[in-house]
């Protein structure tokens, strides 16, 4: 595969691991305290981590594909002895006593983990306010929202502060943040990677995803923490395949129309002039309809909402910290609320049960337009990211996530890469492809990457 070996990697910059790591030490340290990207940073642990990584290079010892490498984890994700607040005053002093699987496999690999990443409030958002801790600026962007809710892991990418960050995508919140900040995010195929470790969301959409600055990080990340994980009954038996090499030319790449006429006009003028780059470069642009645009966001919610309400009948103040509903924001308790009203006996087949068929309905859609597709471009988001303290209704909100939701209603692989800005606030690409198809949505990055 073509992903960077990471000792060759220092080496070409010509980086000890300590090096690399004291390049990001010190870039936290000057810019962590504007951006908020880090809610915690370990460099003692991590500076014998590297240490010791070197000592096995300077021997002559084999080490594993990361290392060396930096990487900071959005803290939803449980790293053993590490705060894993989920951004939230319910779980403002846990700390994480396992790693869950994708750590264990970075850390048995060489990766060093070196802090916990801002996040909307148990990832439940679409801009990283709602944190307990406060909002992250965006680094590429300054003054806007980064997105979210992995915005810790995509600004501290977009800052320079990792060579690479984990985040989770319920609904999006990979891409979305990718996007606003101008790096790449990866939400795998549903199952390519285990979510032992992760605290849920939405279990039925939860993924935990790569971000990067470049598609060798991005396809280090996946190759290290996707496959089977007998922890996680939900993993596939076999890893997607990521050694796919295709070119651009005779690529059929579908774009749909709903998908530009639901965005803001220069955001599709960006996404036209990266589709015509590609089209240059030989792909085939096919016209595409999808009928069940107006579906997503109602579908996408109700679900949630019955998922999320379960996932925090643990937080009842006994083992975890507080009781949630005691001390989250509205948002969180909105969907607290509407979940267990929507979970109620007699009102499931009102609302549930039907957004599980609007479920079924989007997927086969979405899966019938791929079938005569090698994937789907289009933007990643509707809208750019607004200013920081700006107050959204709750629908204007989820409006960011009308575009991105459709991958995990359907459970296919889909990324956001950059394609341009409008007036220098960056605008990503998603790129959406079948179950398993992880492998041709990297190599369509490659070639993007490099037009
Ligand atoms: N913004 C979406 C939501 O609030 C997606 C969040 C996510 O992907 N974690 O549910």
């Amino acid at each position: 595969m073509e992903t960077v070996d990471k000792v060759d990697m220092i080496k070409n910059h010509g980086l000890t691991a300590s090096e690399n790591l004291e390049k990001f030490l010190k870039r936290i340290e000057a810019k962590n305290d504007d951006i908020n990207a880090f809610l915690e940073v370990r460099g003692e642990e991590a500076i014998k981590r590297a240490e010791e990584i070197d000592a096995r290079i300077a021997s002559g010892k084999e080490t594993g594909k990361l290392a060396g490498l930096v990487i900071g984890v959005k803290s939803n994700i449980n790293v053993e002895d590490f705060n894993v607040s989920a951004a939230s005053k319910t779980l403002e002093n846990y700390t994480g006593s396992y790693d869950a699987t994708v750590i264990r496999r970075i850390k048995e690999e060489d990766g060093i983990i070196i802090g916990m990443t801002n996040m909307d409030e148990f990832a439940a958002g679409s801009s990283t306010e709602t944190s307990f801790f406060g909002p992250t600026d965006n680094p590429a962007a300054p003054g806007r929202i980064p997105g979210g809710s992995s915005g810790g892991s995509a600004a501290a990418v977009a800052a320079g502060m990792c060579d690479l960050a984990l985040g989770s995508d319920t609904g999006g919140s990979i891409r979305n943040p990718a996007s606003h900040c101008g790096v790449m995010g990866f939400k795998p195929t549903y199952g390519a990677v285990s979510r032992q470790g992760l605290l849920d969301l939405a279990m039925s959409f939860d993924q935990i995803g790569p971000l990067a600055a470049d598609v060798s990080g991005i396809s280090l990340a996946l190759d290290v923490i996707s496959g089977y994980d007998p922890a996680d009954p939900t993993t596939l038996d076999s890893s997607p395949d990521l050694e796919v090499e295709r070119e651009l030319k005779g690529l059929r790449v579908g774009v749909v129309r709903e998908f530009l006429e639901v965005t803001d006009e220069a955001i599709d003028e960006v996404i036209q002039g990266k589709l015509g780059a590609m089209e240059d470069e030989g792909a085939e642009i096919v016209e595409l309809e999808f009928g069940y645009i107006d579906l997503c966001l109602p579908t996408y919610y109700l679900i949630n909402y019955v998922e999320f309400f379960s996932a925090t009948r643990k937080y009842d103040g006994r083992k975890y910290g507080h009781r949630i509903e005691d001390v989250c924001g509205p948002e969180v308790l909105r969907r607290i609320h509407m979940g267990s009203y929507i979970s109620q006996k007699e009102l499931s087949g009102k609302y549930y049960k039907r957004a599980l068929q609007a479920r079924s309905l989007i997927r086969r859609e979405i899966t019938g337009l791929l079938s005569n597709v090698d994937m789907i471009a289009g933007p990643t988001v509707p809208k750019l990211p607004h200013t920081l303290g700006e107050e959204l209704e709750p629908m204007e909100m989820y409006a960011y996530d009308v575009l991105t939701v459709i991958a995990n209603l359907a459970g296919i692989p889909a990324a956001s890469i950059p394609a341009g800005d409008v007036g220098g606030v960056p605008v990503g690409l998603q790129l959406q492809a079948k179950p398993g198809d992880d492998g041709m949505i990297l190599s369509a990055m490659r070639e993007i990457a490099s037009l």
